[in-house]
């Protein structure tokens, strides 16, 4: 609110006194006013509210204070003058006024997508750049069946979307949602085109007995996923990474890559929702980038785990560890050790699983290698 505005323009012997407080920010729907105003002798006869120069009204006369909401439906975006006269009830009619200034914004704020159109494909990340004129409250991604919050970067906002390795190709809509700072919501509709990624096809994984088994302790997989779940969730709007991604595991070698459709000895098939890594047992295991440790424990199927959270929905997972090195809430910084290779879990021998899960979906961990989808496409 503003500081009282007096009115100090005599324009007679003993006008009334007035005093005006309104909104000090923009509005959107009504601004309130506290009028104060008398007059000793003869006393009040009239207060009047003009808008403009143009539209006058009448209000009660104060008793003391008056609080007066006006409407704002009739006016259009920008600055107008409100003007509140006290008139007496002296012959002459002794009047003084306060004029008021009041910014109207009923304007949601504009969202501009970067030119050429959003294109993903199958197991990738696909970056949303949007930019707007004005300050955004809660600007939010929908996407298939998921909602994201999308975070400044680089003097824009972004989201990261994982597209699901079973994604039919084809045209995807998308829906961004924002509010300016007094509720005026945008709402901006378009499409996503998915590209097929050529997976590889093949490869059969020979179970022993204590690992056919394990795969059908339900309850020890449920735990395990739900575990996984509540670590994917994480969504800390402090991005920790700079730069790309580096490999957990130096000179090893890669011996499955993300998205492989494989066949497992019990005739179950599925893609493959990491990067497999060999070397030898014991071999050091490093954070891909800068995170904190929000799960680092034994589970079923994929053994010793270590997940870190990058921020911005982006968690690495690090899994059939012979050892863990850290604890959850650690912070770790990129390259440091954070475990050894092993074979723990549902593992044929020392390998590191490494998956990347993006926006609560597994992804290729391979275009992290390169990109750091942190500049924003605006010019
Ligand atoms: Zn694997």
């Amino acid at each position: 609110m503003w500081p009282w505005l007096t009115a100090c323009a005599v324009l007679d012997r003993e006008p009334p006194e007035i005093e005006v407080q309104g909104p000090e920010t923009a509005v959107r729907q009504s601004a309130t006013f506290r009028i104060r105003a008398h007059d000793d002798r003869p006393g009040l006869a009239r207060l009047v509210m003009t808008v403009d120069g143009a539209r006058s009204e009448p209000l009660p006369l104060p008793d003391g204070e008056l609080e007066w909401v006006l409407g704002l439906e009739a006016l259009e975006d920008g600055l107008h003058t409100i003007t509140f006269t006290a008139i007496d009830s002296a012959w002459m009619g002794n009047a003084a006024s306060v004029k008021a200034s009041i910014q109207v914004d009923t304007t949601p704020p504009t969202l501009r997508l970067p030119p050429g159109g959003l294109l993903g494909a199958q197991g990738k990340t696909l970056a949303v750049w949007i930019k707007a004129g004005e300050p955004l409250v809660e600007p939010t991604v929908t996407f298939t069946d998921r909602t994201l919050p999308l975070f400044p970067v680089d003097g824009a906002h972004r989201a990261l979307l994982g597209i699901e390795i079973r994604q039919e190709p084809g045209q995807l809509p998308l829906t961004i949602r924002a509010r300016d700072r007094l509720g005026n919501e945008a709402r901006l509709e378009t499409m996503v085109d998915i590209l097929p990624t050529p997976f590889e096809i093949g490869g059969t994984i020979k179970l022993s007995k204590e690992q056919l088994e394990a795969r059908r302790d339900e309850p020890a997989k449920e735990k395990m996923r739900s575990e996984r779940d509540a670590a994917y969730a994480h969504d800390d709007p402090r991005q920790r990474w700079t730069g790309p991604m580096g490999l957990p595991v130096a000179y090893g070698t890669k011996t499955s890559p993300f998205g492989k459709y494989r066949t497992y000895s019990d005739g179950t098939r599925s893609y493959h929702s990491g990067m497999d890594l060999a070397k030898r047992d014991g071999a050091r295991i490093s954070a891909a980038a800068p995170g904190v440790v929000v799960l680092a424990h034994s589970q079923a199927i994929f053994g010793n785990v270590v997940i870190l959270d990058h921020g911005h929905g982006v968690t690495t997972s690090y899994n059939h560890l012979r050892a863990i090195a850290v604890e959850v809430g650690d912070e770790v910084e990129q390259g440091q050790r954070i475990g050894s290779m092993g074979s723990t879990g549902q593992s044929t021998g020392p390998h590191l699983h490494w998956g990347l899960v993006v926006g609560r979906v597994a992804v290729d961990p391979d275009q992290w290698l390169a990109e750091d989808f942190s500049t924003s496409p605006f010019p």
